[in-house]
């Protein structure tokens, strides 16, 4: 996700190494850089330009400064910021008070709008405990009536759906009216979309969303479209004023763009983000986890709690102190890499780890890629894979001959792991950065 954008940011901050300090000439090429970097994303002139106007008067404020943090970091530090705010600063909730709360659930035909619709039931029983009632009220294409009930089936939550019935408004009040019979306390309303904005799609949608007076209308969106997705999120937006948005196929080749421009657009806060045709492949929008990715510095915290399903907040508090006290070991690493196992769908996660996409960029990535490393690892001593700093030659010719690797090839893999777990640790150290350190300022 966001490859590009990370990469030629990445060149931005370059500018500034061997630097001693952040002058008004290092300062304005580095934040030309970014400039440059965000309108190839697809982020609109506009808004590019006003971040890094803002990014150029935070840094001069550093200027003459004579900072223990090196320029590159300190620029790293405030576009970060700059970033996170730009996506809205902080996470959205959505409002499932309500007996039975209900979410309409809008966008464009193709959009994502039914594979959404069976995810957020998915997230709402698992790690909210709700009993959803998926109700299909797309009267036009009785595919999509069948598509919802397969995801339905699929993860065990009820829809009701009406095949004879042309009128949504009817369809959806009769689904909350059968949620509440049936003790559902969450009701998910899947509307009709159609290829682009057309005034009677406007109207239709209107009209439910007037009739059933839902706690929460959310608004779904292809994140590929780029600055279309922003122009139709505020046409939408105009007339039916929904409460946040779902950004949708995220594990594409995403540039960037949309959700880089929709808080500022629309004024509508991300929601949530959705990266695959799997039913697990949801999570809710956090900007500052997202900043954090298109830095390159990986969302630790986003992995942990994928690898948790249920975040198991002991588990990271630990796994957070051994990474900041440098501590993080190869029996560590093996752990992470059997839950990535567990999770499939290893090319997103990836991302989310620290210094590994870098790592595994070149890759063929599938779930057999870390049997090396696996193999690497399992023909250590159980001090060697905790004490990663005790590894010499010798020790080094007697894995490799374990795994029946070349020696070449463990060194490799050492060296890479030196490499993260140093990245790993040096981000833990900034302000604002990682794992969840305080802000500041
Ligand atoms: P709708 O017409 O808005 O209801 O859209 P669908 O839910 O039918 O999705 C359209 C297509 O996009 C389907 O082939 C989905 O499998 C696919 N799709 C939906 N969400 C995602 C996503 O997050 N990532 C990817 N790669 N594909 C998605």
């Amino acid at each position: 996700m966001f490859d590009s954008l990370s990469e030629r940011l990445e060149g931005a901050f370059k500018t500034l190494k061997g630097e001693s300090k952040l002058t008004e000439l290092n300062i304005a090429q580095s934040v030309k850089e970014i400039r440059r970097a965000l309108v190839a994303a697809d982020v609109n002139y506009k808004i590019a330009k006003e971040f890094t106007d803002t990014v150029k008067d935070k840094a001069l404020g550093q200027e003459n400064v004579l900072n223990a943090v090196k320029p590159g970091q300190l620029m790293v530090k405030i576009v970060n910021d700059e970033l996170v705010d730009l996506m809205g600063g902080t996470v959205t909730d959505i409002d499932i008070k309500g007996k039975p709360a209900v979410i309409l659930i809008a966008g464009l035909q193709g959009s994502g709008k039914t594979t959404f619709s069976g995810k957020l039931a998915y997230h709402l029983k698992g790690n909210r405990r709700k009993s959803p009632l998926l109700v299909a009220c797309d009267v036009y294409r009785p595919a999509a009536i069948n598509q919802l009930s397969v995801i339905g089936e699929q993860i065990n939550v009820p829809v009701y759906k009406e095949m004879d019935n042309q009128n949504p408004v009817e369809i959806a009040l009769k689904g909350i009216a059968h949620a509440q019979a049936h003790g559902h306390d969450v009701v998910i309303v899947d509307t009709a979309g159609r290829l682009s904005i057309d005034e009677k799609m406007m109207e239709e949608i209107s009209n439910v969303k007037e009739a059933i007076q839902p706690n929460e209308t959310l608004f779904v969106v292809d994140a590929m479209t780029g600055q279309d997705a922003v122009n139709t999120a505020k046409s939408f937006n105009d007339r039916i004023n929904y409460d946040g948005v779902v950004l949708t196929k995220l594990d594409g080749d995403t540039r960037g763009g949309a959700a880089l421009s929709i808080k500022y657009t629309v004024g509508k806060p991300i929601k949530f983000v959705s990266m695959g045709e799997k039913m697990e492949t949801l999570d809710v929008f956090h900007p500052d986890r997202m900043a954090s990715r298109i830095l390159g510095m990986g969302d630790i915290i986003s992995f942990v709690e994928k690898a948790e399903m249920q975040f198991d907040e002991e588990k990271a508090k630990k796994l957070e102190k051994k990474i900041r006290k440098n501590k993080f070991d190869f029996n560590d690493f093996l752990e992470q890499i059997g839950q990535i196992r567990k999770m499939g769908d290893l090319k997103s996660l990836i991302n989310m780890i620290p210094g590994m996409s870098k790592m595994t960029k070149n890759l063929d990535i599938d779930d057999s890629a870390f049997n090396k490393v696996e193999a690497i690892i399992f023909s250590m001593t159980p001090q060697e894979r905790n004490h990663p700093e005790l590894m010499n030659l010798s020790r080094k010719k007697r894995i490799a001959k374990g795994c029946g690797h070349s020696i070449e090839e463990v060194n490799l893999f050492l060296k890479q792991f030196d490499q993260m777990r140093k990245m790993m640790h040096k981000m833990s150290k900034m302000p604002g950065m990682g794992t969840g350190a305080p802000t500041g300022g």
